[in-house]
């Protein structure tokens, strides 16, 4: 499932650099998640890296994205070749 940003969002920027597939964009008011990159960060790290540096805690599940573990694998890997 990939991840969304909600209206808590304080436009601090600490997310986009740790995203390790470059999903995070900066928009108004908030910022906003490519649920087309975005893997919940499998492939890459054990956990979501942008919930870890969060500091408003409003990065959450997108519903609208329901996807396996294996799906996420896959993502991860069409977008890294
Ligand atoms: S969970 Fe990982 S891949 Fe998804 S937006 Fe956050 S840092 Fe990027
Ligand atoms: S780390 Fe959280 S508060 Fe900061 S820009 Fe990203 S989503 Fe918004």
């Amino acid at each position: 499932m990939a991840l969304t940003i909600n209206d808590d969002c304080t436009s601090c920027d600490a997310c986009v650099e740790v995203c390790p597939n470059k999903a995070i964009s900066v928009a108004s008011p908030v910022y906003v998640i490519d649920p087309a990159k975005c893997t919940e960060c499998v492939g890459a790290h054990d956990e979501p890296q942008c919930m870890t540096v969060c500091p408003a805690d409003c990065i959450v599940p997108n519903p609208d994205f329901p996807e396996t573990k294996e799906q996420l694998m896959e993502k991860y890997h069409s977008l890294h070749g």
